[in-house]
């Protein structure tokens, strides 16, 4: 049976067993987010009156149709790569700008975080990603793709200037491991920018922050010049774990543990000083068990699958504060 992709103006005319259980698997966290949204309102403290940012990561316009932003402190993560996905030509510059501008739109002042295309690794993109990568989580994904598909990074930066007008935009860079990856990227935006102003078009630089997902990225954070930083745990787990995110076998050993905290308490450190938000979007962060342990890292600001809010809040509202 056919998929209808509401997100990416996509029909999927034979989706194959994995995409149909994406599919299914979105479509349950969008109720889940409806019936999370309505249940809370106020702002997010723990138990001894710290405030603490909640975000949701979010894939597309979808998840967003029944939610109220007043109930979240804004978009912590979009994955664009969910646009580019089981279609037969890339979106264009105008359909991506008006997705991200209705996103902004949405959150109505508060911030809308872009993630650029982080292809590759678990997400293979026809056309785009390389099909011989023989170690696709070690390959050319995310920003080292976006940097050697200058095509295709060209028109996604020009459509989120484009964006930046409308609202609160924030854009972050997949992957990046090397200084030299983000500074060419603000390089390139800047270019986009140029290049759209002189055809007339209004276009804003955005914040350009970066994802933390590395080990050599998060362990040198200082050398990094980010507006912001995201800490992505699924990949900075398993990198630094050197286990998969998706062998169930390994599943104890791809779990986080005091390396991995210790390294979010670095960079949540980093950022503290350099007065710059860190906040973490991967799936640690969802999980109601861990807060406890991120915040005591100094962590103050989380992005969570819709679904989770509720949980997450909850565990929050709990937290008495760092022992002694
Ligand atoms: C992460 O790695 O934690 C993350 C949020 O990115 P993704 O799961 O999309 O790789
Ligand atoms: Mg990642």
């Amino acid at each position: 049976m056919p998929c209808w992709d509401g997100d990416a103006g996509a029909l999927i005319v034979d989706p194959d067993p994995e995409e149909r259980a994406d599919y299914e698997r979105r479509l349950a966290e969008q109720s889940q987010a409806r019936e999370a949204a309505s249940s809370f309102s106020g702002p997010v403290v723990t138990a001894n009156g710290e405030p603490v940012r909640l975000m949701i990561n979010v894939t597309g316009l979808a998840e967003l149709r029944d939610m109220d932003p007043s109930k979240v402190d804004g978009i912590g993560l979009m994955r664009t790569e969910f646009l580019f996905q089981g279609r037969e030509k890339l979106p264009t510059e105008e359909e991506q700008y008006r997705i991200y501008r209705q996103m902004a739109e949405w959150a109505a002042g508060k911030p809308v975080t872009i993630r650029t295309l982080d292809a590759g690794g678990d997400k293979p993109i026809a056309e785009l990603t390389e099909p011989g990568d023989l170690n696709p989580f070690l390959g050319v994904r995310g920003v080292r793709l976006s940097l050697k598909r200058l095509d295709v990074f060209r028109l996604q930066l020009r459509a989120l200037a484009r964006a930046a007008v409308a609202g609160n935009l924030k854009v972050m860079i997949p992957m990046v491991t090397v200084p030299e990856e983000l500074d060419r990227s603000r390089e390139l935006f800047g270019l986009a920018i140029d290049e759209l102003r002189g055809e007339g078009y209004e276009a804003a630089m955005p914040p350009l922050g970066m994802m933390v997902e590395v080990p050599a990225a998060a362990l040198a954070i200082e050398d990094f010049n980010a507006d912001f930083y995201s800490i992505g745990s699924n990949d900075l787990i398993q990198y630094v774990m050197a286990a998969s995110r998706d062998e169930p076998q390994l599943a104890d050993l791809a779990r986080p543990s005091r390396v991995v905290f210790n390294l979010i308490g670095h960079v949540v450190d980093h950022a503290n000083r350099r007065g710059r938000e860190a906040s973490l979007c991967g799936d640690l962060a969802g999980d109601p068990q861990q807060v406890a342990s991120l915040l005591d890292q100094g962590l103050r600001s989380f992005s969570v699958a819709p679904g989770a809010l509720g949980p997450v809040r909850a565990a929050i509202a709990r937290y008495p504060g760092k022992a002694a």
